[in-house]
């Protein structure tokens, strides 16, 4: 089975707003193994949305559409459905009543004009929304001797939807009695490539669990998908994989789920009782940001400062703010360099300096490509190389 989504609205195809309902449901879908070929926007045009429907009937088992339920003139999913399946719109009684019931409770006379959604097309069925007012809509239209083409039909609102997606339409989908549980694996210090090639076959589709990469700002987070039976089979799963990952990746696993590199070196340094200070000239007050979103930060953070540091003076910095905060450790970030070469391509370097009670380090960070991103990878490089320190020396 494959599906195709199809957002319906002209807020979505005017640009106005943005189909995060398509984003959701694929993930959903994905999730019990469906699948999705495509996602259709479309706006409020009756014709417009009869056409995509039928071209999607033609190439989908399964449709999902969101949006055009609602009481307004502009919203014709119900009618695109009647002429897609050539039928007429007809009143179904106990959806009235939900909807009159849902005006009475809420002390206001229902408006001539929602009664449309009491309406669906010959034939379909309607999906109880238990938050709103519209109901969704299922139908099965014959495709001759292919099996049918399973069509649910959601308001837009994106709680309503998921509700309903969730508590009606994914129990009828095959697969979704399906448990499924997932667990994020989070490194640093690799490129997304060259993680792919250290794990070879695990990231490979169809495997179980799978195993998808995605890289943000320079984290790679490994995602563990495992479906079975049941969620002791799931976390099994998880585990065993988990093991296989960290033992390949070694130091480059920072953390899991939520977790952060500077989560991580703090963990460290507070069961150590060892205390850092930071001063930054590129990354300017970033590294020192990122550090304060963490709960346990004021333990073992005595301070940072920014600061224009010129190219010989970073040792100095870093050794002034070491005597005026006391700390184990200072994390120095240097001035950034950009050049460009003759094709107009960035690159950027920007000095790391670690020093700590015993020792020394020194480095250009050096990257080519998006200039917009690169202040926040030197953070998370110059945290990290304190987080790959501790471990070194925990050793
Ligand atoms: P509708 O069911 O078309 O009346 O949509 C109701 C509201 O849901 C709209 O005003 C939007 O704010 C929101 N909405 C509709 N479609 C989407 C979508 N694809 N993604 C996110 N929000 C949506
Ligand atoms: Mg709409």
């Amino acid at each position: 089975m494959n599906a195709e989504i199809i957002a319906i609205g002209s807020e979505l195809t005017s640009g106005a707003k943005l189909d995060t309902n398509s984003q959701w449901l694929s993930l959903r879908l994905a999730e019990i193994g469906i699948p999705c070929l495509y996602h259709t926007t479309v706006a409020d045009d009756l014709n417009a949305n009869v056409e995509v429907l039928k071209l999607a009937v033609g190439r989908a088992d399964l449709i999902c559409i969101t949006g055009g339920l609602g009481p307004t003139l502009d919203d014709l999913t119900r009618h695109a459905l009647a002429g897609l399946m050539d039928v007429d719109l007809v009143e179904h009684a106990e959806s009235m009543q939900h909807l009159e019931s849902f005006f009475q409770s809420r002390g206001r006379e229902m408006p001539e004009r929602n009664r449309i959604q009491a309406m669906f097309p010959s034939g379909s069925e309607p999906i109880v929304n238990p938050v709103g007012t519209a109901p969704g809509i299922w139908a099965e239209v014959p495709r001759g001797d292919q099996p049918s083409c399973f069509i649910a039909a959601f308001p837009g609102v994106p709680s309503e939807m998921r509700k309903m997606f969730l508590e009606q339409v994914r129990p009828r989908l095959p697969g979704g009695a399906t448990v499924i549980r997932r667990a994020r694996i989070n490194c640093f210090g690799l490129g997304e490539s060259a993680v792919e090639e250290i794990l070879g076959t695990l990231t490979e589709r169809g495997s179980d669990p799978e195993v998808g990469i995605t890289a943000h700002e320079a984290t790679i987070t490994l995602r563990v998908n495992a479906h079975g039976a049941t969620e002791e089979e799931c976390l099994k799963k998880i585990e065993s994989v988990e093991g296989v990952i960290r033992e390949r990746l070694g130091d480059f696993v920072f953390g899991a789920e939520d977790e952060e590199l500077e989560d991580a070196v703090i963990r460290r340094l507070v069961e150590s009782d060892l205390t850092f200070a930071t001063v930054e000239h590129a990354t300017a007050g970033l590294l020192a940001q990122r550090i304060a979103h963490v709960p346990d930060a004021a333990e073992c953070y005595r301070g940072g400062a920014v600061a224009v540091i010129s190219e010989d003076s970073l040792k100095q910095e870093a050794e002034s703010i070491r005597s005026r905060t006391n700390a184990d450790f200072v994390i120095a970030i240097g001035a950034e360099a950009v050049t460009t070469d003759g094709t107009g391509r960035m690159s950027s370097k920007i000095p790391l300096l670690l020093i700590g009670p015993d020792f020394e380090r020194s480095e250009i960070m050096e990257w080519s490509g998006n200039p917009a991103i690169t202040k926040s990878k030197a953070a998370k490089t110059a945290i990290d190389a304190l987080r790959r320190h501790l471990m070194q020396s925990e050793r």
